[in-house]
């Protein structure tokens, strides 16, 4: 393959180049994965007690130097330190927490139910690692969503293979952290490139493929793995309602939807990016939200300080996603929607100020299609029904939140939401809880990261059924006579019908093992 030059790596804050980067060669790519196939004997051989020992070498190593990694992510994305400390680095210690203690437990074989027609026989399940797991990454969350899908993927006794975004590849980063921690090496590997080198390492064909990014790449991605079958977890894109009840207390439920909004500015899959609220305190709500976004203390072009105490909000990452946002803001105001405060940037800057916008209505880009900025589209609903069915209104279904103090109705509503995940009364929770499975459905993506169900997806969970070595040949071999048929006929009555007749269930049983025992193959 010849080489490919992407776009240079730039600082989002001050536009400064800070390296080059191309797509991988094929060597690259071949070699990778002779790497990893040659780990992986290794890997699957560990029990998974010194796996987790392994893992938390990462875990000291990022503790111990996590202000230096913080300032890559920072020089890449452009977000605040706040925003790197608490959704990246805690994260990643969070996740490695959970996991030390349950990854064993729950990859121990699990003996399970044998029903009484396979009396004398024992059954269990085993979770075998697949192999060679490719992990395919985003731009916005570049350090934990490099390790989190690594982590689980290397517990349950797999390699790994990472190709990060091209836009924040936080180059030779994570190799840093995997080898000066002394973690096992060439277990996990980085590799570099763009979407052409995605595409070879899909054809190299790995066991699994675990991909964070957009619904068009997702889809891209599905179609090339379906000619080798290969399984995909896909997590995907989002546009989160948060359904507010009037039953609120005010100041709380306006800083949690602020936060929920423009966190990481509003660059996240899984960011509020449209409140529906009960209209006899949409007009409170909505003076709330405008006065704690004036307080903001907001990075822009003269005044590019990311430092806790100086800024609440950083700058966005891209150009092209600031365009999307901007172009979502036109297409809404030219349809009669009212923007509150923000909704400007200086020409030629990644500051996005935090937006306020109502007036909006599903007719409407910012309402139906994903945004990834900081803007809050806030639309009014009268009742609980009403609210469901305008957040069911979307092609997404990544998360929500719903916000009342009526427990009862929060929970029921949160049931009738079609999305992977809720919060209740806070926004973005569920995915700081590493036991509770993360992802979609509709758009927004395939599989469980996170929890038991993200383990469980990096393995072979394998049906082992032992029967002791006798002589006696099964009910169901042959021959097929006419009085087993008879007799299998009784036996399917006296154990499945309503009221079931265990003794004559063990008469007809204790036949057919007479039978059985006859024909023993001499
Ligand atoms: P993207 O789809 O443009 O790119 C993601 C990755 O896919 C990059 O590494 C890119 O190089 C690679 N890629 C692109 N085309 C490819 C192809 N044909 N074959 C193989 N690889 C290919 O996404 P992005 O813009 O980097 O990320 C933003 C999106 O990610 C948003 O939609 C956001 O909601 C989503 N996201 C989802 C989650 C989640 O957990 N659900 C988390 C974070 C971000």
């Amino acid at each position: 393959m010849t080489t490919l030059n992407l776009n240079p790596i730039q600082n989002p804050i001050n536009k400064k180049k800070l390296y080059e980067m191309e797509e991988a060669s094929s060597q690259q790519i071949e070699q990778v994965f002779k790497t990893a196939r040659r780990m992986q004997d290794i890997v699957k051989n560990m029990p998974v007690e010194k796996r987790v020992e392994e893992i938390l070498k990462i875990n000291d190593y990022v503790i111990a130097h996590r202000e230096e990694i913080i300032t890559r992510i920072v020089e890449e994305t452009g977000k605040s330190r706040f925003d790197a400390l608490s959704s990246e680095i805690f994260e990643v210690c969070d996740l490695i927490d959970y996991l030390k203690k349950v990854a064993p437990k729950l990859l121990k074989d699990k003996k399970v139910h044998t029903p009484i027609v396979l009396m004398g026989k024992k059954s269990k399940v085993v979770f075998e690692p697949l192999g060679t797991v490719l992990i395919i990454t985003p731009w916005n969350y570049p350090f934990y969503q490099m390790l989190l899908p690594s982590i689980l993927a290397f517990l349950a006794g797999n390699t790994a293979i990472i190709k990060p975004s091209e836009l924040t590849p936080l180059k030779g980063l994570i190799e840093r952290v995997l080898t000066e921690s002394g973690f096992l090496k060439d277990a996990i590997q980085v590799i570099y490139g763009g979407r052409e080198t995605g595409k070879q390492l899909i054809d190299a064909q790995p066991d699994k493929i675990h991909f964070t990014g957009s619904v068009q790449t997702g889809k891209k991605i599905m179609a090339q793995a379906a000619q080798y079958l290969i399984p995909v977890d896909l997590e995907l894109g989002g546009k989160d309602p948060a359904i507010v009840f009037e039953d609120v207390n005010i100041e709380r439920t306006a800083n949690g939807l602020l936060w929920g909004s423009f966190t990481n500015s509003g660059q996240s899959c899984t960011s509020i990016e449209r409140v529906y609220v009960q209209e006899s305190i949409y007009d409170e709500l909505i003076k709330k939200l405008y006065y704690n976004i004036s307080k903001l203390k907001v990075s822009d072009e003269n005044r590019n300080y990311l430092e806790p105490g100086e800024c609440d909000m950083g700058c966005m990452t891209s150009e092209s996603q600031i365009q999307t946002v901007e172009s979502h803001i036109l297409d809404a105001v030219e349809k009669g929607a009212k923007v509150i405060i923000g909704g400007k940037r200086a020409p030629g800057s990644l500051h996005f100020p935090p937006t306020l916008i109502v007036d909006v209505n599903h007719t409407m880009k910012i309402v139906m299609d994903e945004t990834f900025g900081p803007v809050l589209p806030v639309m009014k609903f009268k009742t609980e029904k009403e609210a469901v069915q305008l957040a069911n209104d979307s092609p997404y279904g990544l998360s929500a939140s719903v916000w009342s103090k009526d427990l009862a109705r929060a929970e029921r509503v949160a049931k009738n939401l079609k999305t992977g995940n809720v919060s209740i009364n806070n926004c973005m929770l569920t995915e700081a809880n590493p036991a509770l499975p993360f992802g979609g459905i509709k758009n927004s993506g395939i599989g469980r990261t996170k929890g038991e169900w993200g383990l469980f997806s990096f393995v072979n969970v394998k049906a082992i059924l032992i029967d002791k070595q006798s002589s006696i040949i099964e009910a169901q071999w042959y021959p097929h006579t006419k009085t087993k048929y008879d007799l299998l006929t009784s036996l399917i009555i006296s154990l499945f019908s309503r009221s079931r007749n265990l003794i004559k269930f063990a008469a007809v049983g204790m036949k057919l093992d007479k039978i059985g025992s006859k024909e023993k193959i001499k």
